[in-house]
């Protein structure tokens, strides 16, 4: 059973939903919802497709042949060239209706209108397609697919996600009783539904170091479903200082699989699957990272984070990256000392935030410096400089404390856009902050605005049709409609 997880972004939610609710006599209304479809299998985890919103289309008035406060009929000849578009562009057909004064789940009439729709589109669009059917009622979705091969059977969603500047979720499953009393802590600060949506989301890790190490273990801890860790490095003997789950029998071991080892070990109920690889030159590994509904960026890679945050736009994620800075001066007696050491935590929606372009996490030249560096690693400061190349960025030198509190304000930040709990001085931003351990502060600094920037102002990437993974053609096409 292949339980879908819907996205839909903010406006979308806003122009669904005011639409449905605009009857002056409060008769249902309908709309249609054109939807990607992610299909990603991902070894180690459920099958789970992601249905990202792409257009919001309201049933036009004529389209309707009868309505009331709990029904409405409409012409399937007025769908045709949607019908149409579907087969032509790859996407999902999606069918939206509400009811205005309940109930709030799918009725029979609902079944034998989805399955009349569904045949109707199977007989222009063959048997390999799928349908999505959304019902608003209450102020909440609920939503569910079909198999153009089984009409009759209703498969439901795992989840609805609205991505506004926090993770709204609709429809989540609750949780098992097991679960229950491991998070019952967590329930009693935030309540057993917060719980619940931790169960349902799959979550990236992306680099299993110093922050991504303590950070996947507390998210398996937490209580998250599914993780997807992905480093290609092995574990270093000076990583020792500040990993966790990790032993010095795994120095030589790949970062990601030593990790996926450990929390398997744990005995949560948390399923992970580890790519022994980087996002920015792997097709298996940037697909899984499509597959996920929050990315946490952990890795001092410019290149990544240069794929993570345009991915966050084409694939409609929460991205939260992690870095440290800092500068060691010495001493008269040549002792070092830690002049300034700080964690970064910059939080993403495609709808809300700075990309980290704008934020100077990550430039233009510090990848490519990265890449001239992968491909002549010999290449020396003065060649660099000649291609007009240069290094990002300040060293931080790892110190395990440091590196782990970041981790933890990271995830007390996804908790915080989850169910929101923070009450942020003004002074601060809620898309970018620092935790400086020297001067023992946390603040945010302003970078200048770029009304142009393709990521987050001109929004060129939102939801971006790919003819090769991000556009990227060395990163090969994805066949993601079989
Ligand atoms: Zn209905
Ligand atoms: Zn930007």
């Amino acid at each position: 059973m292949n339980n879908g997880r819907i996205t839909l972004l903010n406006s979308q939610h806003e122009t669904l939903t005011s639409f449905l609710d605009s009857h002056p006599d409060g008769h249902e209304k309908a709309a249609v919802v054109l939807f990607r479809r992610l299909h990603i299998p991902v070894e180690g985890l459920e099958d789970s497709d992601r249905y990202i919103a792409k257009e919001i289309i309201p049933f036009e008035e004529s389209w309707v042949s009868g309505s009331s406060p709990v029904y409405i009929a409409f012409k399937l000849a007025s769908l045709r060239n949607l019908f149409r578009r579907c087969e032509e562009e790859g996407l999902v057909f999606g069918f939206v209706h509400n009811h205005p004064g309940g109930p709030t789940e799918f009725s029979t009439v609902d079944d034998e209108n989805e399955i009349t729709l569904l045949t109707a589109l199977r007989n222009r669009n063959g048997n390999n397609i799928t349908f999505v059917a959304m019902l608003w009622a209450n102020g909440k979705w609920v939503a569910r697919t079909r198999r153009a091969n089984a009409p009759e059977v209703a498969i439901p969603v795992r989840h609805t996600l609205v991505l506004s500047n926090r993770l709204h979720l609709y429809g989540y499953r609750e949780s098992s009783a097991d679960h229950s009393e491991m998070q019952a802590r967590q329930a009693a600060a935030f309540g057993r539904p917060f719980v619940d949506m931790l169960q349902s989301l799959r979550v990236a890790v992306v680099g299993c170091g110093g922050t991504g190490s303590p950070l996947a273990t507390l998210l398996a801890r937490s209580g998250i479903g599914e993780l997807v860790q992905i480093d290609k490095d092995t574990l270093a003997k000076s990583n020792l200082n500040r990993v966790r789950g990790l032993r010095a029998a795994d120095v030589g071991e790949n970062k990601a699989r030593a990790l996926k080892e450990f929390i398997d070990s744990i005995g949560l109920s948390v399923k992970v699957a580890a790519f022994e690889s980087e996002v920015d030159n792997d097709p298996v590994a940037l697909d899984a990272l499509a597959s996920c509904d929050v990315v946490f960026g952990c890795t001092d890679d410019y290149a990544g984070r240069g794929v993570m945050s345009t991915a966050l736009y084409v694939y409609a994620q929460l991205l939260i990256d992690v870095g440290l800075g800092g500068r060691v001066h010495g001493d008269l007696d040549g002792q070092p000392v830690l002049r300034y050491h700080f964690g970064r935590i910059s939080s993403i929606l495609p709808e809300a935030g700075q990309c980290l372009f704008c934020q100077d996490v990550v430039r233009d030249v510090w990848i490519r410096t990265q890449q001239a560096r992968r491909e002549n690693p010999e290449i020396t400061e003065e060649e660099l400089k000649e291609r007009y190349l240069e290094d990002g960025g300040t060293g931080a030198p790892g110190v395990g404390p440091f590196t782990s509190a970041t981790a933890d304000f990271a995830i007390a930040t996804l908790f915080d856009l989850i169910k929101p709990f923070r009450r942020f001085p003004l002074a601060l931003r809620k898309d970018m902050y620092i935790v400086d351990f020297v001067t023992m502060e946390i603040r945010s600094y302003q970078v200048e605005e770029k009304p142009d920037c393709p990521y987050c102002r001109q929004r060129e990437f939102l939801l971006m049709k790919e003819v090769y993974r991000l556009n990227q053609p060395y990163l090969g096409k994805r066949d993601e409609f079989t």
